[in-house]
């Protein structure tokens, strides 16, 4: 089906990104998710074909300008490598770049904000606990202000690239309870009174790292305070949304690589006389995957419009996001079984995205919580 939104500039971009993939991260990816890291110099040519420039000023080594489509190409293209790790140490650093850029002081988004674009230095986001991830609100992590510093006491957990990151935007409390008393702070690896251990082995995402962080009597200078104190979570939450739909349209290209594999493989194998393609169970799985693709990709585009007319439409990300994951958990599972024992092996591609479907559930909202925000956002 031709896609309504395309133009010469955005088969271009998926064009680029598509051979990069092909080329340089499909053939490598079950080796690297197995030694459980990506080579640094892959995020420097992507850095370096601009895909962590969306939204980013030239200055900064940005693209100068933002196109949700590009982002969702971008995503889409990755995650068709199959191995969600992979995905993950490459792109979790896009979600600290825009808030870097609006809320840093002038000196930090000048010195670090260039070297993160073009994938030389590594950034993570620090807000889930050991207490707790989905209920916000109730956040422990403090910062007191002391003189010309805030000391930051606490911890953070499943914190993605927190082994290798340089730099981390950490949600602490300086106010009171709930959303509102919640500040941002840019902290760096080497700061007084700060620690991280990688957390334990995982179901999936192996080719990327998670960490515990401590905060111990960290003192940050009081200007790694990002924006305004008490308000840093509330401004922020519009960052989450381009991350939903970023990993609504990995859904998207984990599902159309497990289709693809699905569809080589009935045509290739028999049994009981006829290819598996031939069997009308067969056919109707591969009809139902497909359509659930479709139905996926028509609603990320419609939300893509509406973003690029300046619209937040909080309650369909919401539902997308929940919606993409359920899809990929019904695809990932039909399409291991129809490729029966051989799905069950490590180095198939429908094994590695049958492992990464509970990440896609959990993580950037989970499901449960992305239904309440929608209904909340419903006036409900
Ligand atoms: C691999 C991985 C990478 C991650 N990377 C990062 C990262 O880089 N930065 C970061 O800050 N966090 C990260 N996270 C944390 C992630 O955001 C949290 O796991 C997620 O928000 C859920 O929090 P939780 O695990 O503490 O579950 P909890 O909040 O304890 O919830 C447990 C379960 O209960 C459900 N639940 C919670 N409240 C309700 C309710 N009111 N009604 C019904 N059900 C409810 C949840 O949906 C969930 O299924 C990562 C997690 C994983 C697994």
């Amino acid at each position: 089906m031709k896609h309504f939104f395309e133009n010469d500039e955005r088969r271009v971009f998926r064009e680029t990104i598509k051979t990069f993939i092909e080329t340089e991260i499909r053939p490598f990816a079950h080796e690297w998710d197995e030694a459980g890291e990506v080579p640094r110099s892959i995020y420097e040519k992507l850095g370096q074909l601009g895909v962590f420039g969306l939204g980013i000023e030239e200055e900064y080594g940005g693209l100068g300008f933002d196109d949700p489509f590009m982002r969702v190409i971008f995503s889409e293209e990755m995650a068709r490598c199959g191995y969600g790790g992979v995905s993950a140490a490459t792109c979790v650093r896009s979600i600290t770049l825009e808030p870097l850029q609006r809320l840093a002081a002038p000196e930090i988004r000048d010195r670090v904000l260039k070297d993160i674009v073009l994938g030389k230095k590594d950034s993570s986001l620090a807000i889930t606990e050991p207490g707790g991830g989905s209920d916000v609100a109730r956040l422990k992590t403090t910062a007191k202000r002391d003189g010309n510093h805030f000391v930051l006491n606490g911890s953070k957990t499943f914190i993605t690239g927190g082994m290798d990151s340089d730099y981390f935007v950490v949600g602490a409390r300086t106010g009171g309870p709930g959303l509102t008393g919640i500040s941002l702070f840019f902290v760096e690896k080497d700061a007084p009174g700060f620690s991280r251990t990688p957390l334990g082995k995982k179901m999936g995402w192996w080719a990327s790292n998670q960490a515990t962080l401590y905060f111990d009597d960290c003192r940050v200078p009081a200007t790694n305070l990002m924006g305004q104190e008490d308000f840093g979570f509330l401004a922020i939450v519009n960052n989450f949304n381009n991350e939903r739909l970023g990993m609504a349209a990995q859904c998207v290209g984990m599902m159309k690589a497990a289709l693809g594999d699905s569809i080589a493989w009935a045509q290739e194998r028999e049994t009981f006389g006829k290819p598996l393609i031939k069997h009308q169970v067969i056919r109707h799985k591969i009809a139902n995957m497909s359509a659930k693709i479709d139905m996926i990709e028509s609603y990320i585009a419609m939300i893509c419009w509406n973003i690029e007319q300046g619209e937040t439409p909080v309650a369909e990300l919401s539902k997308l996001k929940f919606s993409s994951t359920k899809a990929l958990e019904y695809v990932a599972s039909e399409a291991m079984q129809i490729l029966g024992g051989a799905g069950y092996l490590r180095g198939c591609r429908i094994e590695c995205i049958y492992r990464e479907v509970k990440v896609m559930a959990i993580g950037g909202g989970s499901e449960e919580v992305m239904r309440d925000l929608a209904v909340n956002q419903m006036g409900l």
